[in-house]
Parts: C-alpha cells; structure tokens; sequence
C-alpha cells in the first residue's frame, strides 16, 4: 500500500507550525485512540499512521528532509534508529507521544511528563518493558481527584549488584567493540549520499562493559521482581477506559537501560444512585403522583451530599431539572458539568380498598384527563435540548 502524505495523514497544509501539528496529531490521536475504538483494526492503523505523521512533522531535522525526498528521505537508516515502520507498538507510540494527551495547563501534565520527547536516548542496556494496571475509581474520587497508593509486582533494579549484573566489579571489563562507549557508528552509502547512523553496540548491547561472572541474585539480568508501592495522582474528570502513564515508573531496564513506563487503566465503578453521561450526571428521581401535582421539597443526592430541591406544582413525568456546576468537572480542566434529575412519576402496583375508592373518584375529574398539547415534549427531545443549549 502506498504511503500517505504527512500533510495529508494529518490535515494540515504544507505551511503549518508546530503548535498546527501538534494540535492536529492530537486531535486525530484521540479519535482513533484505542480506548475508544476497542478492537477496531482501521483505527488502530489510522492511530499509528498519525503518530508516524507526527514523528516527522513535529522534528524540524525529519520534517525538513521529508520535504525535500518525501518517504525516502525518512525511512529506514537516515532516521537513526527505531522508526515506526519496524512494528512501532502502540505501547511505544503511547510511551513516546503520550504527553500529546495534556497541555501546559492540563493536570496530565505530571503523567506524561513535560519533555516526553526530549531528543533520543543514548544507547545504554536495554529498556524495561511497560507495566499495565487497573484502578477502579468511584465517582466521588472521579469528581475530586485523587492519591492513590497502590502496591505493584514488578521488575525492579538488583540491590546486589546495582544493576549491572555483574557478581562484583572485578567480574566487570570494558567492552572493546565500543570502546566502552555502548554504541557503534555505521556508515552507510544511500542516494541520498553517506549517512552516518548510529546503534546499540551488538557486543555489549549498549551497556559499555562486559561481564565475566554474574550476579547470584539476579542471575545476571540486573533486576529482580519485587513489590513496590506507587502513588498515583489522579486528575479530576478520568473517565473509564482512559489511560494515564508514569514514565519511569514500569519494569526496570537491565544493564543500565532505562525503566519502562506504568500504563494505568481507569475503570469506573458504578454509583449506588447517580449516572454519568461525559461531564454530566444523571439522578432518575421518583416522585408519588400527589407530589407532583401538588408540589413538595425533596432532597436528591448529588457527587457531594444531599440537596434540597423544590418541584413545583403540576411537575410532568419526563421533566428535567438541572443543578447547574454540580455535575465532573472537566479532566482538561476548564469547565464541570451539571447534574440533571429526571422526574418519573410513581404509580402504585397495589392498591387498597380506600385507595381504589379515591382514585376512582379522581378518574372522572375533569383535571385528570390527559392534555399534553404539543408543548409537551418527550424525554429524547429535552435531552436533546438540553445539550444544544
Ligand atoms: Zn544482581
Ligand atoms: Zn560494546
């Protein structure tokens, strides 16, 4: 299949700055971000074809030869190493750009880290794999945020050898490929002219040293599993299915490769009496008939308490009050949501003997009849007003 403009993958024109590009990646991130397309294989692909966009765009060295050579100029060998086109997973994609998720003023911030992208590693040890977690929230603890303390089985560094894997630093040498510098230069020969590539040294794979005897402890791996306590900072406003990474924070890397990051999944879990819809909540309130035809004060629980609210006389079945700033607030942090109480009415499934008597009685009145006239509307289309306005 042929590729596709950069420019193209993320709609920008040829011009477009890099606060254009980034605004555009994120955009297309989002949409076709996995969480939201569970098992959808095209939006998998869109996801990674942004990404690849992104990569090169949002590099001025990258994007620049792009321009000038197109595909060629990017792929394989001038980009140095790694490059999407060698099975990139999502997991790295995630690692790499996942500060795109935030802003400087968003609290993801502290999770993606600031400088997500700064410059490539130098080649030393080999990283450490991602470490995936569930956190099941309520939704007191989504409407406020919070600090969670979580205990996670992971790689960690051997205390023993400090990672190195080495039995003690007698069983250390330099290695000689590299001359302990853990990666090698390579010329190749393109069209494009020589270009210079580097790479983890195959030898010592980017470690430096050699080991002649290894670690007890950790039989020469460098680290060992263990528990470790992690705490989390959750922002207001996560919503199921949203994935947070601590960089860093994953299984340790061996022979002094960096750590991996800790993926952390959000599950929600249901509230005893309020539902969400986004930033809203919904409570469905049950009033008896007499109560809505007469009025009363009642109180309706809301994410912080109870309130007391008024329902005015002749309240219909469908009615949609709404308690305004009192739903989440925003996880990009501008704005909080309402909650919204839906009034049914209460029938009786059994009635007594006096009670039939005075229903009977009320079914011949005149009020009673029913004349919803066409200002009535139904449930679909208050909500739909609702979220227009
Ligand atoms: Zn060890
Ligand atoms: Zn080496």
């Amino acid at each position: 299949m042929a590729k596709r403009d950069y420019y193209e993958v993320l709609g920008v024109p040829k011009n477009a700055d890099e606060s254009a590009i980034k605004k555009a990646y994120r955009k297309k991130a989002l949409q076709f971000h996995p969480d939201k397309n569970p098992n959808d294989k095209s939006a998998e692909e869109k996801f990674k074809e942004a990404a690849e966009a992104y990569e090169i765009l949002s590099d001025a060295q990258k994007r620049a030869r792009y321009d000038r050579y197109g595909h060629a100029g990017v792929n394989n060998g001038a980009g140095g190493r790694g490059g999407f086109g060698n099975g990139m997973t999502m997991e790295d994609i995630f690692a790499q750009f996942g500060d795109i998720f935030g802003d400087n003023s968003s609290p993801f911030e502290s999770f993606f880290g600031g400088n997500a992208r700064g410059g490539r590693r130098r080649a030393t040890g080999k990283r450490g794999s991602n470490l995936r977690i569930k956190v099941a929230l309520s939704l007191d603890e989504i409407a406020n945020g919070v600090n969670k303390k979580i205990k996670v089985k992971k790689q960690v560094t051997c205390k023993t050898c400090s990672g190195s894997g080495a039995k003690d630093s007698s069983s250390v040498k330099q290695c000689t490929t590299c001359r302990s510098s853990g990666y090698v230069r390579q010329v190749k020969n393109t069209f494009l002219g020589q270009m210079q590539t580097t790479t983890a040294c195959p030898t010592c794979q980017g470690s430096g040293s050699m080991v002649t005897a290894k670690c007890g402890s950790c039989r020469g791996d460098g680290h060992v599993m263990d528990e470790e306590r992690i705490e989390i900072d959750i922002p207001a406003g996560v919503e199921n299915g949203m994935q947070l990474s601590m960089r860093g924070k994953g299984n340790a890397g061996s022979k002094g490769g960096p750590p991996g990051d800790l993926l952390i999944s959000i599950e929600e879990k249901p509230h005893p009496s309020l539902q969400r819809e986004g930033m809203n909540l919904i409570y469905e309130l049950y009033l008896n008939f007499a109560d809505a035809a007469l009025g009363c004060n009642i109180e309706v629980p809301t994410i912080n308490g109870l309130v007391k609210i008024k329902v005015p006389p002749g309240t219909q079945s469908g009615k949609i009050f709404r308690l305004k700033g009192k739903g989440l607030p925003s996880v990009q942090s501008y704005g909080t949501g309402d909650q919204l109480i839906h009034i049914n009415i209460w029938t009786p499934k059994k009635i007594t003997d006096e009670e039939r008597r005075l229903l009977e009685k009320l079914r011949k009145m005149d009020n009673f009849k029913p004349d919803p006239g066409k200002s009535e509307k139904g449930f679909f289309d208050k909500m739909k007003d609702y979220f227009a306005s």
